[in-house]
């Protein structure tokens, strides 16, 4: 059973106020510019938690041929995790990255 319903939609990031546009090919579910996200899903795509806290990412792990960002939720300090998406800055993901080592 496939948990995510594909809610594409572009946002205003509560962090750096950049404008995000849809991605295109699956939910965008954080900020492609500083990767910030919001607490606002349980299950991927679905914005079913109240919590809508800011998420921090702390850490960068390693997932089949790609990335997660680790976050940790400024508000309820609930960990998150997201795969990074193909517009995401590069250079965020690596210096994230570098900060664990
Ligand atoms: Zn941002
Ligand atoms: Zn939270």
């Amino acid at each position: 059973m496939k948990k995510f319903n594909e809610l594409d939609e572009g946002f205003i990031c509560d962090n750096c106020q950049k404008e995000v546009k849809p991605l295109g090919y699956t939910s965008r579910d954080h900020c492609p510019y500083c990767l910030f996200s919001k607490h606002v899903d349980i299950n991927p795509g679905d914005r079913k938690n109240n919590c809508k806290g800011l998420l921090e990412p702390t850490q960068i792990e390693k997932f089949k041929d790609t990335f997660k960002i680790i976050y940790k939720c400024q508000k309820c300090k609930q960990e998150h995790k997201n795969i990074i998406a193909r517009d995401d800055d590069m250079s965020k993901i690596i210096a994230i990255s570098n900060i664990n080592k």
